[in-house]
């Protein structure tokens, strides 16, 4: 995981009372995602549109979806429970950006009633360059893309298909669009000193020696810190890659990857794939307390 001594101490100030990104601060401080963005506009194949957005989420998970009005008032419930919280999320249960109108609503509204609180989002990446000035505009710090490919041929093993500009594009076209979006997109986000976190989803026989080069492609554009997290892939959760059997890695395999690339960059291995609605220290999931519920009728 990230600690001092792995980060610039520019990047360590921004992130040290981050609990994703600091080993230390994630025994102290609390994060919490809100779950306000339900559309998406593209398909993974390791993904079900029942659940929690995969790329953020662990696989099986659904969310409680709110609107923005709500979200705001749930950040001030548990920011009164819980003052150790220091950080908002949006993450899912779709993509954030896919949901432009309510993922700045809800930053907007935060904004103006807990402006000490830190947003963050994390997105697939394919709207983010039309995204960059409205995300630097609310003073999002930290915006994590999840980079599976850097390759097309690779890519259309992973993307069915993407819709982009009203179209739909599949297979390698799909994929080559995606992926100079992405790589767009962080270059802006980097470029502005936004920090960037960029996971990747480690695909058995797809992708996994290909993550090397997607490290280097990352780290070249300014990414501070890449988060390889396993393929957790289940016929029972419904998604393509789960229903062909495609396996995810073992533990050795994926600390292998992590290890050719810690030379590159900082990895993140902390990193617990929570929930879209998650609320708590990390490790720790006081969702359940925070029903849309339980939060309209607290004053
Ligand atoms: Fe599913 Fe997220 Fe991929 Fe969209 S970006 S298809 S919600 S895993
Ligand atoms: Fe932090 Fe990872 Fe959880 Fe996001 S999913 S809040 S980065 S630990």
């Amino acid at each position: 995981g990230a600690g001092q001594g792995d980060l610039s101490p520019e990047v360590w100030e921004k992130v040290k009372n981050h609990p994703c990104y600091s080993e230390e601060a994630h025994h102290h401080y609390a994060r919490m995602h809100v779950a306000v963005a339900p559309a998406c506009n593209i398909q993974c194949n390791y993904c079900n549109r029942k659940y929690d957005c995969a790329n953020e989420s662990r696989p099986g998970v659904v969310s409680e979806k709110l609107t923005p009005e709500q979200a705001a008032k749930k950040v001030l419930a548990v920011a009164s429970t819980i003052p150790q919280m220091t950080v908002l999320g949006i993450a899912g249960p779709g993509d954030p950006l896919a949901n432009p109108e309510k993922t700045f609503k809800t930053f907007e509204l935060i904004a103006k009633t807990a402006p000490d609180i830190k947003l963050c989002l994390s997105t697939n990446g394919l709207m983010l360059p039309d995204h960059v000035d409205t995300i630097q505009s609310f003073n999002v710090d930290h915006v994590t893309i999840t980079i599976n490919m850097v390759d097309p041929d690779i890519g259309a093993q992973i993307y069915p298909w993407i819709f982009y500009k009203n179209k739909r594009y599949k297979g390698r076209e799909a994929a080559q669009i995606l992926s100079e979006r992405q790589l767009q997109g962080l270059e802006m986000l980097t470029e502005r000193g936004i920090l960037c976190k960029v996971n990747s989803v480690m695909i058995p026989g797809i992708n996994d020696q290909h993550l090397v080069e997607v490290n280097r492609a990352v780290k070249s554009r300014g990414a501070f810190l890449h988060n390889i997290m396993p393929l957790i892939s289940a016929p029972e959760h419904g998604t393509v890659f789960g229903l062909n059997g495609q396996r995810g890695p073992s533990a050795q395999e994926l600390k292998a990857l992590q290890d050719s690339c810690e030379g590159e960059m900082n990895m993140m291995r902390h990193c617990r794939q929570c929930r879209a609605d998650a609320v708590g220290l990390l490790g720790e999931d006081r969702s359940a307390e925070f029903t849309t519920e339980n939060v309209m009728a607290m004053e």
